[in-house]
């Protein structure tokens, strides 16, 4: 049975699996990282292979998709707002639907390279 971070990183393109590489792979905890890895050993990706597939979809032209890479791995999270234990404060956070929170809209977060394409908390 493939885990789920086992299932994603299976998915990528190898731009895909390069720009994680280079941009997400420290905030994965260590089984994560052994996963990109160990993809990235499968498929026979060099250093200098991660560095041209990266560079030659950062910061060009997409069609769709993440703005900065171009994947198609997007997360949409809802935002919503809480009023802060009393105080008149609203702080606003990062949450499903839950209790006093109200839904102010939403953040798109490229899942590959971290990029925010959308966010309505700021
Ligand atoms: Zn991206």
């Amino acid at each position: 049975m493939m885990s789920r971070t086992e299932f994603f990183i299976n998915s990528l393109s190898d731009e895909e699996l390069s720009i994680l590489k280079k941009i997400k792979y420290p905030s994965y905890m260590h089984n994560g990282k052994l996963l990109i890895d160990q993809e990235i050993e499968s498929r026979g990706l060099t250093i200098e292979r991660i560095e041209t597939l990266y560079h030659k979809v950062v910061n060009s032209y997409h069609e769709s998709g993440c703005n900065r890479c171009g994947s198609g791995h997007l997360i949409e999270i809802e935002v919503g707002s809480v009023q802060a234990q009393g105080g008149s404060n609203i702080l606003n956070v990062v949450a499903l639907l839950r209790g006093r929170k109200s839904i102010k809209g939403s953040r798109i977060e490229c899942q590959i390279c971290g990029y925010l394409i959308k966010d309505d908390s700021m």
